[in-house]
C-alpha cells in the first residue's frame, strides 16, 4: 500500500494551513472508510492524511432548545447519530438512514461530514439532511461561508468545497409542528450494501392534523446527484393526504426521477420503487403525527 504521513491537527486553523503547506500532496481525513479504501485500490496516493479527528469542535452534536435548531458537527460518527435518543424521538428519518450505514463497525468511525464530501449518489446520510433543508458551514483559506447543502453536489464524487475547505457542521433549521419522517434504503439483500434507492420523505401538517403545510421529498441514486422531488412537494402542499393523493404524489416524484440502469438495479424498476416508497414513507410520516406526544 502506498505510504503517508498520518498529521493530527489539533484546531480548524492548523488543519488548513498544513493542508495548504503541502497542497495537492495533502487530502483530509476524517474516520478513513472511504479514503483508505481509495488508497489501497491506488484511486488515490496522498503523502500527507491531515486527519481531521483531534479537532474538538467538530464532533458536536448539539440541539438549540432557544432557536430549534439542529447543529450537527461533520466529525460526528453515524453511530452518534443512531445512538442518540433525541436523533431518534424528533428526527426519525436521520436515524432511519444512519442506521442502516454499512456495520457497526463502520458507524463507529465513519463520520457524517465524509459521507457528504463522497458526493456519491447513494450516499445514505445525505438524503435526510437535503429533506431537512440542512445548511452547511465551511471554513477555508479564504474564510467562512454556509451554503445550502442541496447546492453541494455537483456530479457524482464532485461537491463545490475549494482547495483546503473543511465541511465544518451541519445546520437543521427547526421543524415545522406535527411533523413527521422516514427513510428507506432499498437494497437487493439484508446486508451491507449500497442502496439501489434512496428515499427520505418529511411531512407537516395543520393544528387539525389534516392538510399538509409543508412537504419533503429527497431521493438518492435516483439523478446523478442526491435530488429533491419539488413538483411532487408542492402538489402535497395544502392537500388532504389520503391513499390517492399519496400514490399521485409517488407517481410525481417518479417522473421526476433521472433514474438511469446500473449494475445493482434498472432504471424501470428504481422509477416504479421511487413511486412506490414515496407514498410507503409518507404513510409512515402521517402514522407518527396521528401518534404523536402533546
Ligand atoms: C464496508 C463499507 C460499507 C459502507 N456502507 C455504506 C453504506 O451503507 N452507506 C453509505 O452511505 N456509505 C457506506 N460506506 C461509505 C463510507 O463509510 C461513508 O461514506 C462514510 O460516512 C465516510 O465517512 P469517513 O469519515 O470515513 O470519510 P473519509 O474516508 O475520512 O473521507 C471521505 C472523503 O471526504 C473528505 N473529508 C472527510 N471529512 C471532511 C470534512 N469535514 N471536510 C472536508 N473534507 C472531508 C476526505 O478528504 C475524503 O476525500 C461504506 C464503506 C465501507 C468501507
Amino acid at each position: 500500500m502506498h505510504h503517508f504521513q498520518y498529521l493530527t491537527p489539533q484546531s480548524v486553523d492548523e488543519a488548513i494551513s498544513l493542508l495548504e503547506s503541502h497542497r495537492t500532496r495533502a487530502r483530509y481525513i476524517a474516520g478513513g472508510t472511504d479514503m483508505i479504501v481509495k488508497i489501497k485500490e491506488g484511486k488515490a496516493a496522498p503523502d500527507y492524511l491531515v486527519s481531521l479527528k483531534h479537532i474538538p469542535e467538530l464532533d458536536r452534536l448539539v440541539y438549540d432548545r432557544e432557536t430549534g435548531e439542529l447543529h450537527i458537527g461533520a466529525l460526528v460518527t453515524h453511530r452518534m447519530l443512531e445512538t442518540s435518543d433525541m436523533i431518534r424521538r424528533h428526527y426519525p428519518i436521520i436515524y432511519d438512514a444512519v442506521s442502516c450505514i454499512g456495520s457497526v463497525q463502520i458507524r463507529n468511525v465513519a463520520t457524517i461530514g465524509g459521507n457528504i464530501v463522497n458526493a456519491v449518489p447513494s450516499a445514505d446520510g445525505t438524503i435526510p439532511l437535503i429533506a431537512l433543508d440542512a445548511k452547511i458551514h465551511i471554513i477555508g483559506p479564504k474564510g467562512e461561508r454556509q451554503e445550502e447543502l442541496q447546492h453541494f453536489f455537483l456530479g457524482p464524487g464532485q461537491n463545490i468545497l475549494d482547495e483546503g475547505e473543511i465541511l465544518t457542521r451541519f445546520i437543521v433549521p427547526p421543524l415545522l409542528p406535527h411533523t413527521g419522517s422516514a427513510y428507506i434504503k432499498l437494497t437487493r439483500r439484508e446486508a451491507m450494501e449500497l442502496p439501489i434507492l434512496g428515499v427520505g420523505v418529511i411531512i407537516s401538517l395543520d393544528d387539525d392534523k389534516t392538510t399538509c403545510t409543508r412537504a419533503r421529498i429527497s431521493l438518492g441514486v435516483a439523478a446523478p446527484t442526491p435530488i429533491r422531488a419539488l413538483s411532487a412537494e408542492r402538489f402535497l402542499k395544502g392537500k388532504s393526504l389520503d391513499d390517492t393523493v399519496l400514490e399521485e404524489a409517488g407517481q410525481i416524484a417518479s417522473e421526476e426521477s433521472r433514474v438511469r440502469d446500473s449494475i445493482r438495479g434498472e432504471a424501470w424498476y428504481r422509477r416504479e420503487m421511487v413511486r412506490v416508497l414515496v407514498k410507503r414513507m409518507a404513510k409512515r410520516c402521517l402514522e407518527q403525527i396521528k401518534t404523536e406526544q402533546p
